[in-house]
C-alpha cells in the first residue's frame, strides 16, 4: 500500500463501487483528484465533499454544469445541471424549466452532508 501515498490521481471511469464508495482513498494524502462518470451515489459524493475537500472531483458537489451542446435545454437553452449521484433515477435538470426538482435536489445533497458530518448513517 505504501506505493499509493504518491497517487495523486485516481480515475474510477467503469468502477461500480457498491459497499465502500470512496473510503478505501480518503486516507491517500497525496490523492489531489479524482476522475469519475457519476458512478458513485449521492452519499459518496457527499463524503467525499466533506472528508476531503482537498481532492478535486466534479461530482463531489450537488450537481456540475457541463457547457456543451448536449446538455443545452431544449425549451429554454440553459445549460442543464447534472446532480451527482448514480442513485439518481434522473440526473439532469433544466435550472429554468425544472426549478424545484434543481431546489430539491440541491437541498438533499445539503442534508445527506448534515447527516455524515452529525456522525449519522444516511
Ligand atoms: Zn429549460
Amino acid at each position: 500500500m505504501s506505493g499509493l501515498e504518491s497517487l495523486t490521481e485516481l480515475r474510477l471511469l467503469d468502477i461500480h463501487v457498491t459497499e465502500s464508495g470512496f473510503q478505501p482513498v480518503l486516507s491517500l494524502k497525496g490523492l489531489k483528484r479524482i476522475v469519475t462518470n457519476n458512478t458513485f451515489t449521492t452519499y459518496d459524493f457527499a463524503e467525499l465533499n466533506i472528508f476531503r475537500p482537498d481532492i478535486e472531483c466534479e461530482y463531489a458537489a450537488p450537481y456540475r454544469i457541463r457547457e456543451i451542446e448536449y446538455f443545452k435545454c431544449k425549451k429554454c437553452g440553459a445549460y442543464k445541471m447534472e446532480f451527482s449521484g448514480n442513485d439518481l433515477q434522473r440526473r439532469t435538470f433544466c435550472p429554468n424549466c425544472n426549478k424545484k426538482k434543481v431546489i430539491e435536489l440541491t437541498e438533499r445533497f445539503t442534508e445527506i452532508k448534515r447527516k455524515i458530518a452529525a456522525g449519522n448513517k444516511v
